[in-house]
């Protein structure tokens, strides 16, 4: 849909706003390359329900590929050095951090880490960057606008469906479906007018 829009309109947007089943990282990925904010809220399964530290406890180090626990103890994916790279773990994909069994053991915070494992590891996805832009522009000021900016065109959708019955189309084909919401969506902006200019009040004749 942004390719067909560029083509045609030579319109590149700058933010897309959507709903978190467009939050997954790699459509996130997608949408930083190609330099459109995401103003989506991020799909994220790192959550856990039974009080211990979850991912976002943790600092990601970029610069040393690996992340740091609140004790300050390094998360990371490799610990020794491969004379060939290829014969190391890739690192593609879905990449795993842990931490020294020895130090965890040790750790007086493990009990709110990872009491059931002999250490803590994390895993990090391949567009973890791109995810964390989209989190960092969800505390922005801009992304509450845009949010509210979502519920008003959703409102419209479920209006469409719910009120005008367009949940079916009567009319057969791209063009009936087409000719269907046009009618529909004239409808709604004739709706929306009444509201902003209230037919004037008659007055009576003495
Ligand atoms: S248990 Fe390990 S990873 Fe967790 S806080 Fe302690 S040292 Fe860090």
């Amino acid at each position: 849909m942004l390719d067909r829009v560029e083509d045609k309109f030579d319109l590149h947007p700058e933010r897309l706003i959507a709903d978190t089943a467009y939050g997954t990282g790699p459509l996130l990925g997608w949408l930083v390359d190609r330099n459109i904010a995401p103003h989506i809220p991020v799909f994220d399964k790192s959550g856990r329900n039974d009080g211990t530290w979850t991912r976002a406890d943790f600092e990601w180090d970029a610069e040393n590929n690996q992340y740091i626990c609140p004790e300050g103890e390094a998360l990371k994916q490799f610990r020794r050095n491969y004379s060939d790279p290829n014969c190391g773990p890739t690192g593609k994909g879905v990449a795993k951090y842990r931490a020294l069994k020895n130090t965890c053991q040790a750790c007086p915070s493990k009990p709110k880490c990872c009491p059931n494992m002999d250490f803590r590891s994390i895993t990090r996805e391949e567009h973890e960057d791109a995810r964390q832009v989209a989190r960092d522009i969800a505390k922005t000021r801009q992304y509450d606008i845009s949010m509210k900016l979502r519920k008003k065109v959703e409102m419209l959708f479920a209006h469409l469906k719910r009120i005008l019955g367009l949940g079916r189309l009567r009319l057969r084909d791209p063009c009936g479906a087409n000719d269907e919401f046009l009618l529909a969506a004239t409808a709604q902006n004739l709706r929306k007018l009444a509201k902003i200019f209230p037919a004037p009040q008659q007055t009576r004749k003495a």
